[in-house]
């Protein structure tokens, strides 16, 4: 439940609705903003039942929240969030764009894509040390060494660092070298690792699952926000459909209604939402009007070597030319990059 004070409520007024929450084991989430102060009742409701908040003064209105989720609920926090990265904020007014390979796949590869991303305008590098591939013969990813590499091309170019995890092991290590989570599709609802990565207090980039519903996706946030973790970021990377013409179908249309149930900043990653080259700068102008935060890109320096994902993959000259040409859609939709 939420509970909304008056303009203009005391700040003893907040206090005493907070006690009257907590007092009742249930927690009080404050979100102050330039007008009204919300609070955010979480935990078992039916035990204020008969506690009349509406009586203290300084109340407003008393709604219920009918979404499990609430934390993620734009309804217990108006405002949509500004996710701080180190000194990189992700959410209204930037477009965070985060660009690298599927894969890293040796020092080298890594540090030179770092530096043409870096140049071509992105601010966070990409690159899979744990990859999730659909057949156990694929290549799996450096694990612990592609972390060392890439937490060197971050350092060296400032970029900041994300990658995903794949298990409560790969986390314990991945937390060591990264700026940024990534909760990969195929684990969104993997709870267990979603509470362990909440605990880690990282900021999380949580994509969205092959099937899941915007309401499961929210839900999946939930459990990292519960944990302790208020920094998470959605990713948008297509659903699965009849259609063949492209990997997957991307749901754009996310991108809007996340924004109005949630306060979570939301980026699309139209690489995998395709998976073909061609596609990808449509779909990132299109995201970017949509009302995206970012994009995640997947660029590597010989997409026709590359050992995961090259047929969606950017050349350098080809990223660097797209930056340019999303700048004034960037522009036009007030995000600075
Ligand atoms: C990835 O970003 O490397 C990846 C595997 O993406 P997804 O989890 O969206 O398939
Ligand atoms: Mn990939």
């Amino acid at each position: 439940m939420i509970i909304i004070m008056k303009h203009g409520a005391s700040q003893d007024n907040v206090e005493a609705v907070v006690k009257a929450i907590t007092a009742k084991g249930l927690q009080a989430h404050l979100s102050q903003g330039d007008q009204v102060t919300i609070i955010g009742a979480v935990g078992d409701k039916t035990r204020l039942m008969h506690d009349n908040l509406e009586l203290i003064p300084g109340v407003d209105k008393i709604l219920s929240v009918t979404e499990t989720y609430k934390l993620a609920n734009k309804k217990f926090h108006p405002q949509d969030s500004t996710i701080r990265v180190g000194d990189t904020p992700i959410g209204p007014g930037h477009l965070a764009v985060m660009a690298g390979p599927c894969a890293i796949e040796d020092e080298e590869m890594i540090m030179e894509t770092a530096q043409a991303v870096k140049a071509a305008g992105a601010s966070f590098l990409r690159g899979g040390a744990y990859k999730p591939r659909t057949s156990p013969y694929a290549f799996q990813g450096l694990e612990e060494e592609g972390l060392r590499y890439i937490r060197r091309a971050g350092d060296a170019t400032g970029l900041k660092v994300v990658c995903e995890v794949t298990s409560l092991r790969a986390l314990e290590t991945a937390v060591r070298y990264v700026d940024m989570l990534q909760v990969g599709a195929r684990n969104m609802q993997n709870f267990e690792l979603l509470k362990e990565i909440g605990r880690s207090r990282i900021p999380v980039l949580l994509k969205r699952g092959l099937s899941a519903t915007i309401d499961e996706w929210l839900n999946a946030a939930e459990y990292i926000i519960a944990e302790g973790s208020p920094d998470v970021v959605l990713c948008e990377r297509g659903i699965r459909t009849f259609e063949k013409a492209t990997r997957n179908t991307l749901d754009l249309s996310a991108v809007p209604v996340i924004r109005q149930k949630s306060h979570l900043p939301v980026i699309v990653d139209p690489s995998h939402a395709t998976g073909v080259r061609d596609y990808i700068g449509p779909m990132a102008k299109a995201s970017i009007a949509a009302g995206a935060d970012g994009l995640m890109v997947e660029v590597h320096p010989c997409p026709s070597c590359a050992l995961s994902d090259g047929p969606q993959s950017l050349t350098f000259e080809q990223f660097d030319a797209l930056c340019g040409e999303l700048r004034p859609y960037a522009a036009l939709a007030g995000r600075a990059f």
